[in-house]
């Protein structure tokens, strides 16, 4: 009961700063905003009744307390900060955000030691594939991911009994490891960075192009596609696709690779810009609640 009034005074929050809303269908579950998503920097905002966590903290301090405080979340709030890697775009506003705000930050050995962060005082170290407490009610279990000479994690969440839900970029190609853990999510954000077309037509110098598309690269709009029809399902109620080159994508591609390779699955499908919060979802709930501008 304590909870069901605690998500109606939250409806009522959201309804105040004019926020549109839909009526989730779910009881309060985990909540997972997208702060802004691409290669100028990105954020997830996880957030259940007891906690909230970001993965990756890739924007300035500044612009991190500036995109909570438009979804009306205090930064202070924040308990944990997990780090997928040590690419800026990840970690830029990180140090200055556990500086200003004490949120707990979490890292593998490399990523921690390429930060140049103390592993005792400054970083709590996880390990692949064990699974760690992060928050009273949020556990991730960090799945390794080829990406770049960096020692990069997907993170597959659970809180409570509403199923798992994965976030996962910057990787060249998906591994057996990972189909097998994003099997059954019932959310999934996962990086959809170019259409193969453009990088190879487009601007970029030829090694560039072969360390994007390489194993150490990113996603294409295709490989995600394909790696979405291997493991989209009933259980997955909605997916986000993340990560998209300016210069080498467009939501409508992205959108239209994973829809016509994936036609008979019927989630909910959106895109995270870089100028994010645009929506949240809900876990185990197929409807996203479109944020206002
Ligand atoms: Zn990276
Ligand atoms: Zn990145």
């Amino acid at each position: 009961m304590a909870s069901e009034m605690a998500f109606l005074f939250r409806r009522e929050a959201l309804h105040s700063r004019g926020v549109r809303s839909t009526v989730p269908k779910v009881e309060m579950t985990l909540e997972i905003t997208h702060l802004g998503s691409g290669s100028r920097g990105n954020a997830t905002l996880l957030q259940t009744e007891e906690s909230k966590v970001l993965i990756d903290c890739g924007f300035s301090g500044r612009q991190m307390e500036h995109r909570l405080a438009r979804i009306g979340v205090d930064p202070k709030s924040i308990d944990a900060i997990l780090l997928s890697h040590h690419h800026s775009d990840h970690v830029q506003g990180a140090r200055i955000f556990q500086k200003r705000h004490g949120a707990q930050l979490f890292a593998n050995f490399t990523t921690c030691s390429k930060l140049g962060l103390d592993p005792i005082n400054q970083c709590r170290i996880f390990e692949a594939l064990e699974r760690m407490q992060v928050s009273p009610d949020l556990s991730m279990l960090p799945v390794p991911i080829p990406h770049d000479g960096a020692d990069n994690v997907g993170f597959i969440i659970n809180s409570g009994s509403n199923g798992r839900a994965a976030v996962v970029t910057d990787l060249g190609e998906p591994t057996e490891e990972l189909i097998q853990h994003l099997k059954g999510c019932a959310h999934i954000s996962i990086e959809s960075n170019y259409d193969a077309k453009r990088l190879t037509l487009g601007p970029y110098p030829a090694q560039l192009k072969a360390r994007i598309s390489g194993r150490g690269g990113h996603l294409s709009n295709r490989q995600t596609a394909d790696l979405l029809a291997e493991i989209l399902g009933p259980q997955t109620k909605s997916v986000v696709l993340c990560h998209l080159s300016e210069k080498n994508n467009a939501p409508h591609l992205a959108e239209s690779e994973v829809l016509f390779r994936n036609e008979k699955w019927s989630g909910d499908l959106r895109i995270s810009t870089q100028n994010g919060p645009e929506f949240s979802h809900w876990l185990g709930q197929a409807e996203a609640e479109i944020l206002s501008r």
